[in-house]
């Protein structure tokens, strides 16, 4: 018997209880996993709280978007007992039971090989969260942002995304502006790098008109809504967003001009179905772009199973600052 943070729907309302499962309970999928750690997303929150629609699989399920674990048993040969496996994305904790789990069966065509030189702790203080920032980033750079062209502006700086595309940008040489509401959060993101802050409302209001005055030669945008609108309207010519997510809001009020007066881009960041080789490059990426100060900084939290579903809440009212990672053997 192991424990896993399971959620069960009664009357339309959902409940997250810990259980302790059997391994015939797992899902049919081709990789044992003894999971050591897993994290927090804003996702997850999400998921864990209800208050997103999340969960494409049947109740009862078990969340949690990323893992990092060792192989127990495999029905590939890409995989042998005792690999060190990490798994972001594919639909885990969406579509099929995710990292909340101290043990848990998982699709092969997902994971990829923790990198020499990256410990387990490493991995999930990165997650998801990290390996999207690293996609972004590398997203701008194929799209010719050299540090020279100008400030970067990231939105919801103090978020998982945020702080670490913050930390990823600064060391290559990029002027990062920090967006952020956070009133407590200055010193931590000059100490990731931020070159100034700015309060979220600067972009949050939305523009005034479809040009503004140009400001940015980029943009990683975690917040979506009027800030990404606010965004599109200032960047600077031949410049780019790389979007994240929606923490702000899904909709976006714009007009065709950015991108037909200034050729602005706007690219989609979607974490969830990379390929092996772009996720292999992402985490190599992760291994070594980021410095180890700034990867201690981002680390919030190290909590146990039972924690996350008030955590969650938390994270939903922007009040975590950084990473938490789950220690699910806590
Ligand atoms: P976090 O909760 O860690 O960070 C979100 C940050 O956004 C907060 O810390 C806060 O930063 C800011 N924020 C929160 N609420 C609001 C609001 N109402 N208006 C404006 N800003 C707000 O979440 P993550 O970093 O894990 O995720 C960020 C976004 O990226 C989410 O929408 C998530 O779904 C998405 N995402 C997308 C992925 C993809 O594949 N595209 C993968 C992973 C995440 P501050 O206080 O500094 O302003």
């Amino acid at each position: 018997m192991f424990r896993a943070l399971v959620l069960d729907q009664t009357d339309g309302a959902l409940t997250p209880e810990i259980r302790h499962l059997d391994q015939d309970d797992l899902p049919e999928e081709e990789v044992l996993v003894s999971v050591i750690y897993s994290s927090l997303n804003y996702k997850d929150a999400l998921a864990v709280t209800g208050k997103g629609k999340i969960i494409r699989g049947t109740f009862p399920f078990v969340p949690g978007i990323d893992l990092v674990g060792q192989v127990e048993a495999s029905e590939t040969p890409a995989f042998n007992e005792g690999d060190i496996v990490i798994l972001t994305g594919g639909g885990l904790g969406e579509k099929t039971w995710g990292g909340y789990s101290q043990r848990q069966r998982v699709p092969a065509q997902w994971l990829v090989p923790l990198p020499e030189a990256m410990t387990p702790l490493h991995a999930m203080e990165m997650g998801t969260a990290g390996f999207t920032a690293m996609l972004a980033v590398m997203t701008l750079e194929e799209h010719g942002i050299t540090p020279d062209r100008g400030e970067v502006v990231v939105t919801g700086a103090s978020g998982g995304v945020g702080s670490i595309a913050l930390a990823l940008l600064a060391p290559l040489g990029y002027t990062v502006v920090a967006s952020s509401g956070s009133e407590d959060a200055s010193v931590y993101l000059r100490e990731l790098g931020a070159a100034r802050i700015i309060h979220r409302d600067d972009l949050g209001q939305g523009p005034k008109r479809p040009l503004e005055s140009a400001r940015w030669a980029a943009a990683v945008d975690t917040v979506g809504g009027d800030t990404l609108a606010a965004i599109l309207s200032t960047l600077d010519r031949h410049g780019c967003v790389a979007v994240c997510g929606n923490a702000g809001g899904h909709q976006l009020n714009t007009t065709v001009f950015p991108f037909i007066l200034r050729g602005v881009s706007l690219l989609g960041i979607d974490s969830n179905t990379a390929s092996y080789e772009r996720r292999c490059e992402v985490w190599k990426r992760l291994v070594g772009d980021l410095p180890k100060p700034a990867q201690d900084l981002i680390l919030a939290d190290v909590i146990p199973l039972d924690q996350v579903p008030a955590l969650s809440e938390e994270m939903l009212k922007g009040r975590i600052r950084g990473r938490i990672v789950v220690d699910v053997n806590a």
